[in-house]
């Protein structure tokens, strides 16, 4: 067709070359749009989707045949051939058309999101097979006949036929089993009897068992959960808010609308915000389908993501649990997508491409026309409002499963019971978890803050450590004997004087972390058992369900711990809840920090009291009245939420208008500076269009590069995509610069 028109405008008296196929292949860069090749001779166009390699400036790479035309008027001469074309399922158009949205909305370029869908490359590659032996024709009716094979013959093609599945495998494998020596089956096949054949390697995951069912529900419970069923089963778009108190029983709700999803032949997909946290729920969904799901995070190794990938592209996995990057794989038929506790921060990738993924798992739901139910008790603003206006369908669980109370919430006003000097835990605390551990019952103390000390002093000088290349207190590691930056990971040795005036000895840690609470929580009880839940004490999933194991059997009586302790743990023997510093979320004020606080604490808070008996929570505060904690001892989360949508709604702040950050950083504060001070002249106007900054970062400085932001705020009906794009085009950044941009910021930071 391209062709067509060259010939149109060309001289008609030249002799015309065939015109080879071209189409265009986006490559998993950060910089390229979509490039076109040529089909060579002999290959049939492959169809968009498809997997191919291509060169590019001298080296090879894999890249996917991307919809639209490719440009007619590109010469002949400058157009690359494709180089082959791989043996993998295509990539569907629903998720081509997710990479392009994503891409569209998070102004980045879609090479930079197709590599998020392309993230196991070795799985392009084809499944390595091996040579190995199995029964011939000829074998296998010796054996039938029974007679004129020798034992050891006998037992090979017995082994071979039976335990080993009539398939190939390795010549060690077969001689180990049969118990033979690989002379054996050297003469074997000579003799014809065994003939070489290759060992596929895929992996099988086990198909979850949808005729178990789940646990007796009970009846809000059942309704629930079949709104849900009713919703999978339509096959369209839709997305439901599950909310409900902690206890409540949301999880075994929604494995309801998995269970319809997985009868309907279809895929369904899980994101929970740290699933290295989450043995309990593996636990779940194994009681409740008889296998474990597949899994996707960071900490996969190499070799399961590659297997898990292929699988999934070839429609050999049925249910996934997974990390935010599962959205971009490559489910053939997905129809459900779950967030569970989807208010949680950590669903949002502050880094390469800034996305939130419960935002985005709506669009993958749309494009699918696969369901989407967003869980939590303690919803973002966000979605409430989304539910409100119908946008979203809704169902609440109002009462914790099996008649259990949800806690009681006292404050622990510290300015009248505070703690003793140097201490950090108030009279009234020390005296309920001696109660509580008298009684045989569990405790938690809540504080979220990694480390010993927050903060170190010289009592000489007044210096204070701080990280050579953030803006940031250097906090103490005790244990390790360093102090550690939280947001560059620079770590040093604990100086023995004053870096700055010298006086030994004189260096003081300032605040609590939780090893310091341990500290004085292993003086005040030392008999008691304790476990610290930090993610530098349990690092990675084993550590976590250990953990867990061991407070689900009784063998800690104290949990000391921070923000990990309030994902989703199901701690039936813990009644009493301590949180250390319940003003520490409300220092940073930036727009959602009084919402996050609320949703932590009542989230720790919703670890108490699960089974018989009633829970208690105590929350230490300068500053009882404020409505976070009024809110929380309330229970009036509602309320609460009301408010805030009151006070946001008059300004345009989200959710009632949109925000969108430009994050300027160089390692030249000068370039920082001008880039910033450029971006701030060209700054767009207008109608419900507002641009606050240039202004330096929070963390002015972070990894050693000079940080400033921009701000802007649009009204709902604005559309900020087209004006962050017209805005950046204006402004020239050198490469020794970088401008990120974030669309829908969570971190003010
Ligand atoms: P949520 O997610 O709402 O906090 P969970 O789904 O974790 O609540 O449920 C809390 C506990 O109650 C879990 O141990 C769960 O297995 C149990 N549970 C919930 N509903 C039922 C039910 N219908 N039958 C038996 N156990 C249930
Ligand atoms: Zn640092």
């Amino acid at each position: 067709m391209s062709g067509g028109r060259r010939r149109g405008t060309a001289s008609p008296a030249l002799p015309l070359a065939p015109a080879r196929a071209r189409l265009r292949v986006l490559l998993p860069l950060p910089l390229a749009g979509a490039y076109d090749y040529g089909v060579p001779a002999g290959m049939v166009p492959p169809p968009p989707g498809s997997f191919v390699q291509v060169p590019l400036s001298g080296r090879e790479m894999i890249g996917v045949v991307w919809d639209g035309e490719a440009d007619p008027d590109l010469p002949e001469r400058k157009l690359r051939d494709i180089t082959h074309l791989l043996d993998v399922p295509p990539m569907t158009a629903s998720l081509r058309k997710f990479v392009d949205w994503v891409a569209a909305y998070t102004v980045s370029p879609p090479g930079a999101v197709l590599r998020m869908a392309m993230s196991s490359p070795s799985a392009l590659e084809p499944p390595m097979a091996k040579a190995g032996w199995r029964a011939s024709a000829a074998g296998r009716a010796a054996l039938a006949r029974g007679t004129g094979l020798t034992g050891a013959r006998q037992r090979v093609l017995e082994t071979l036929e039976g335990e080993l599945d009539g398939e190939a495998h390795l010549a060690a494998t077969i001689a180990q089993r049969a118990g033979v020596s690989s002379g054996v089956l050297r003469g074997m096949a000579d003799a014809g009897l065994l003939e070489p054949a290759l060992i596929e390697r895929a992996v099988e995951f086990p198909r979850p068992d949808l005729k178990r069912g789940g646990p007796e529900l009970g009846e809000e419970q059942r309704v629930a959960g079949q709104a849900l069923r009713e919703a999978v089963a339509k096959k369209q778009f839709g997305v439901t808010l599950l909310s409900g108190v902690t206890g409540s029983g949301k999880t075994e709700v929604y494995l309801e609308a998995v269970a319809e999803c997985l009868a309907q032949g279809r895929q369904a997909l899980v994101l929970l915000p740290e699933i290295a946290l989450s043995a309990q729920w593996l636990e779940r969904f194994e009681a409740r389908f008889g296998c474990q799901p597949a899994l996707w995070h960071s900490e996969l190794g190499s070799k399961r993501r590659r297997d898990t990938w292929r699988a999934l592209a070839e429609g050999r996995v049925q249910a996934l649990v997974g990390a935010r990057s599962a959205l971009f794989l490559p489910f053939p038929d997905l129809g459900l997508i779950v967030v569970d506790e989807e208010h949680e921060t950590a669903f949002k990738q502050e880094e390469g491409v800034v996305y939130h993924a419960r935002d985005m798992a709506v669009v993958r739901a749309r494009l699918n026309e696969a369901a989407c139910v967003l869980v939590s008790a303690t919803p973002s603003l966000e979605t409430l409002t989304n539910a409100e206006t119908g946008r979203y369908a809704a169902l609440d669980l109002p009462v914790r499963h099996g008649g259990a109370t949800l806690p009681s919430v006292v404050a622990i006003d510290q300015r009248v019971t505070p703690p003793e000097r140097g201490r950090f835990l108030s009279p009234p605390l020390v005296q309920a978890i001696r109660d509580a551990i008298g009684r045989g019952e569990q405790a938690m103390l809540f504080l979220n803050r990694r480390g010993y000390a927050p903060l170190t002093l010289c009592r000489t000088c007044g210096h204070r450590m701080r990280c050579p290349n953030c803006t940031a207190w250097l906090v103490e590691h005790r244990i390790q004997k360093r102090l550690q930056c939280h947001h560059c990971g620079h770590a040093e040795p604990i100086p023995p004087a004053c870096p700055e005036c010298g006086a030994e000895g004189s260096l003081t840690p300032l605040g609590p972390g939780v090893e310091r609470v341990q500290e004085e929580a292993a003086e005040l009880f030392p008999d008691a058992r304790r476990l610290v839940m930090a993610s530098d004490t349990l690092p990675g999933p084993a550590a976590a369900a250990e953990a867990a194991r061991a407070i689900q059997a009784r063998e800690v009586d104290l949990i000391i711990g921070t923000q990990i302790v309030a994902k989703g743990w199901h701690f039936p023997h813990l009644t009493l809840v301590g949180v250390v510093d319940a003003d520490l979320g409300l220092a940073g004020g930036d727009l959602r920090a009084a919402e996050r606080t609320v949703q932590l604490l009542h989230q720790v808070a919703g670890r108490a009291g699960r089974a018989e008996a009633p829970g208690q929570v105590l929350l230490q505060s300068w500053n009882p009245d404020h409505p976070v904690m009024q809110a929380l001892i309330s229970g009036d989360l509602a309320g609460f939420m009301a408010a805030e949508a009151d006070q946001r709604r008059p300004g345009h702040w989200p959710p009632f208008g949109r925000l969108a950050a430009l994050i300027v950083s160089a390692e030249d504060e000068r370039e920082a500076d001008t880039i910033a001070r450029d971006l701030g002249i060209e700054a767009p106007g207008g109608d419900g269009v507002e641009v606050l900054g240039p202004a330096p970062a929070p963390l002015s400085m972070l990894r050693g590069r000079h940080r400033r932001r921009l701000l802007i705020k649009v009204r709902r009906d604005v559309p900020v995509q087209p004006i962050l794009r017209e805005w950046l085009s204006r402004v020239r950044v050198p490469a020794s610069v970088k401008v990120q941009v974030d669309v829908d910021p969570v971190s003010f930071l």
